[in-house]
C-alpha cells in the first residue's frame, strides 16, 4: 500500500477510536444516572419496582455487552496500527492478498478480505 493512503487510513482508525472510546464515556454516563434512578424507584412505591426489575436488569446486562464491543473494537484498531508499522496493513491475515480500499473504508481495521470474512461467517 502506497504511503499515502496508509496516511489515511491511520487517520480513519485514529478518528474511528476516538469515536468509540466517546461512546462508551457516554454509556457509562448512562448506567450511572440509571442506578441513581432505580435507587429512587426503591423509596417510592415498591410493587411497581418489582415489576419493572426484570427489564433493568436486561438492560444492564445489554449496556454490559455494548461496552464489551466496543472494547473489542478498540483493541481491533489498536492491533491495526500495529499493522501497519509491520507493514501488513491492508493485507488479508487468513489468504494473504490485499483486502480491497472499499472494505478498507467501511471497516479500517479490517483483518480479512471480503471473500475470508464471508468463508467465516458461513462455517459458524
Ligand atoms: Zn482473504
Amino acid at each position: 500500500m502506497k504511503k499515502d493512503e496508509l496516511t489515511k487510513f491511520r487517520d480513519l482508525l485514529i478518528k474511528e477510536r476516538e469515536k468509540v472510546e466517546e461512546d462508551m464515556r457516554r454509556q457509562e454516563n448512562t448506567s450511572l444516572s440509571k442506578s441513581q434512578r432505580e435507587f429512587a424507584g426503591d423509596l417510592s412505591g415498591y410493587g411497581f419496582h418489582m415489576a419493572d426489575a426484570g427489564t433493568d436488569t436486561y438492560n444492564r446486562e445489554f449496556a454490559g455487552n455494548m461496552i464489551t464491543a466496543e472494547q473489542k473494537v478498540l483493541f481491533e484498531i489498536d492491533e491495526a496500527l500495529l499493522r501497519m508499522e509491520d507493514r501488513n496493513y491492508g493485507v488479508c491475515q487468513n489468504c494473504r492478498k490485499k483486502v480491497s480500499n472499499v472494505r478498507l473504508k467501511a471497516v479500517p481495521y479490517a483483518r480479512l478480505c471480503i471473500t475470508c470474512k464471508k468463508e467465516m461467517e458461513g462455517k459458524k
